[in-house]
């Protein structure tokens, strides 16, 4: 089986948009939102929650009053100031590190899991999907990406698909490293804007740094030629294939706005035949079929 992860640097470049299109095209394949800090790939293909789990990630501090002898070491030693003179913890300020918990001498803090979401598994008209939501201000979105895409991968091999389609989360920080180990390339959606660019050479670098192929489509590519030829000379001179350009088309705006994607709100709009050539070109690519082999395969 392969992955395919699509990344862009920002929300709102139309990564959801063409992941959603590549589903309509893509053959036996499982879908995976793995933007879990702001997923929207269910607006546009409106699953059925078939199974639903909780997503424990962190741990929270509380003082067990009965036990407490009010010594003051906890307020000392905390960093985040989350220890209240009333010798009650600020659940927002505390970042679960556990530093009062190992020292208090009268062992008197509990440090219970805390709940950071939900993940989903879904069927949706274009085949089964992985999906969550992290809560609100919940950190360890690295880590939910990288439960999502494993019950991905465990669907893939259980139903005999051959692709694993991800939506990946926006920027290069820990979530999006999470959701490129092991994946056999990564398709950087770009926009033509300076700030497009500058998104785009960071996740190339990043692809690079972890070994893993990485092309690019240029989305809306026809409303800065002088960028998109910017983008396009990068990515010759740092071998990146550019597997296509999509011009602006408000059609995909309006499929959106329908919950459906370009294929089915118009498919001979240009839009949807640019978006076909990019598929087309992904899976022609040599580094889309290789083997993978990239320093993150084997976390
Ligand atoms: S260190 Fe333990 S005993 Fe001391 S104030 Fe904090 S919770 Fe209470
Ligand atoms: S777990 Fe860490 S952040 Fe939370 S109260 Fe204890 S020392 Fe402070």
């Amino acid at each position: 089986m392969k992955e395919l992860i699509i990344l862009s640097g920002k929300g709102g470049t139309g990564k959801t948009s063409i992941t959603s299109a590549f589903a309509s095209l893509a053959k036996n394949m499982v879908l995976c939102d793995a933007d879990v800090d702001a997923a929207d790939l269910h607006l546009i293909l409106s699953p059925d929650f078939k199974l639903s789990y909780d997503f424990k990630g962190g741990h929270e501090a509380l003082i067990n009053p009965e036990k407490c002898t009010q010594c003051g070491r906890c307020i000392e030693l905390c960093r985040f100031d989350a220890v209240k003179d009333s010798f009650e913890i600020d659940a927002i300020a505390c970042e679960g590190c556990g530093v009062c918990v190992d020292l208090c001498p009268e062992e008197a803090i509990d440090f219970p899991e805390t709940l950071c979401g939900q993940w989903y598994i879904s069927d949706t008209r274009l085949g089964p999907m992985v999906h969550a939501r992290l809560g609100i201000a919940q950190e360890n979105s690295g880590k939910l990406v990288a439960l999502i895409r494993q019950e991905a991968k465990k669907i893939a091999a259980r139903e005999n698909l051959d692709l694993i389609l991800t939506d990946g989360p926006p920027g290069i920080g820990c979530p999006v490293i999470a959701s490129i180990g092991q994946a056999n390339a990564v398709l950087i959606v770009a926009e033509p804007t300076v700030s497009g660019f500058h998104d785009m050479e960071r996740i190339a670098e990043l692809s690079k740094y972890f070994n893993i192929p990485a092309m690019v489509c240029i989305n809306k590519y026809d409303l800065n030629l002088e960028q998109t030829q910017k983008i396009e000379t990068y990515a010759r001179d740092n071998d990146i294939a550019v597997v296509g350009k999509i011009s602006f088309d408000p059609a995909f705006t309006e499929a959106m706005i329908q919950k459906k994607n370009i294929f089915e709100y118009n498919k001979d709009s240009q839009a949807a035949t640019e978006t076909r050539q990019v598929w087309d070109a992904i899976v022609s690519l040599p580094a889309f079929n290789a083997p993978v082999n990239n320093i993150l395969q084997h976390l």
